[in-house]
């Protein structure tokens, strides 16, 4: 961190100042100008407060060197991290391939879907038993007993379930039940579920905030490890634009400057970040070939039937079809699927 000062600082100001900043473990190097100082602090800077610092009227800028997120910095952590779900992993030479419905309907709907999409490669199976909907009066899923069907799916196929949960009290009570717990983009920012999330060691999908940038996705997997999980994946679903003919915008740069920034596994979604099924195939293959470690796809049998997100669900014989174009693209990349 440096810490410019104005010319307003006096001698005895400046000692303060360092001898504070001192007290909090960082050591302080003084660069004495005519008209500015400039503090070069090294250390655990983490701590120091930023605008306390700025709350003073002779210091001119704090500017960080360092980014706030150690856990998830690919600098202290250069390898790539690869997850373990069960008996699959997620961020390592093999592809993650998560598919299934939006939400979880019927045992019959499920244990189907999850059997195809199985049959066609996904090594993951998702599913919403609670579901965060825009309007109170739309289908809120099917709650503690589409988490009963997911598990049967899951016995009927081996796949490990990837499933939403919106609350601390909700992770309490199901998180044992689930492979892979995922925390939806409009709870990106959720302090309290990140930080239960923290406390347990099953692995967390963190999904990208409709208007979250880099790295304030990082920072919430931040929380997550601060609390001692380290087990977090990483999801590009679309962001937020000016632009509505997509239902949000997929920023595939995000992906590499994810990689280039943390350790952490990244996948995409490209079902809720295109928002239409006809683009779900090529976004899918666009995934892969700048670098994801796997995708996050809705499969339903009877689209315009779905109870949720039909509009970009694609059907199980589509899904079968992209993954063999998935497959040589992975193929192309050095991965595996
Ligand atoms: C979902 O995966 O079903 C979902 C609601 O996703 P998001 O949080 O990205 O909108
Ligand atoms: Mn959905």
């Amino acid at each position: 961190m440096v810490i410019v000062l104005n010319s307003l600082a006096s001698s005895e100001q400046i000692e303060k100042l360092k001898q504070e900043l001192e007290d909090y473990g960082c050591s302080v190097w003084p660069t004495y100008g005519k008209f500015q100082t400039i503090l070069g602090i090294v250390g655990d800077t983490g701590k120091l407060d930023r605008d306390y610092l700025l709350s003073k009227h002779y210091v001119e800028k704090v500017l960080s060197v360092q980014e706030p997120y150690k856990k998830a910095n690919r600098t202290f952590h250069p390898e790539n991290t690869v997850i373990r779900a069960g008996s699959a992993t997620i961020g390592g030479n093999q592809l993650a391939i998560i598919a299934g419905p939006c939400s979880v309907e019927s045992q019959e709907q499920i244990v189907t879907i999850a059997q195809e999409v199985k049959a066609a490669g996904a090594g993951f199976l998702r599913g919403g038993a609670f579901k965060p909907r825009s309007s109170p009066y739309s289908f809120q899923g099917m709650q503690q007993e589409g988490l009963e069907l997911l598990k049967l799916a899951r016995e009927a196929t081996g796949l490990p379930i990837v499933t939403e949960i919106m609350s601390v009290k909700q992770l309490e009570d199901h998180h044992e039940d689930i492979d892979v717990v995922q925390i939806g983009a409009r709870n990106m920012q959720n302090f309290d579920l990140l930080k239960a999330a923290g406390q347990i060691e099953k692995p967390i999908l963190l999904k990208r905030g409709l208007s979250a940038t880099v790295e304030e996705l990082l920072m919430s997997a931040e929380y997550i490890m601060a609390g001692g999980n380290e087990n977090v994946i990483l999801c590009e679903r679309g962001i937020r634009t000016f632009e509505t003919y997509t239902r949000n915008t997929l920023d595939l740069s995000a992906v590499l400057a994810i990689k280039r920034l943390s350790h952490l596994p990244v996948i995409v979604d490209p079902s809720h970040a295109a928002g239409l099924w006809w683009m779900v195939e090529s976004l899918s293959k666009a995934a892969v070939a700048v670098g994801a470690d796997g995708v996050i796809i809705e499969v339903h049998q009877d689209p315009s039937n779905a109870k949720c997100d039909g509009q970009q669900s694609i059907k199980p014989e589509r899904f079968a079809a992209l993954m063999q174009s998935l497959r040589a693209i992975a193929h192309i990349e050095n991965r595996t699927l």
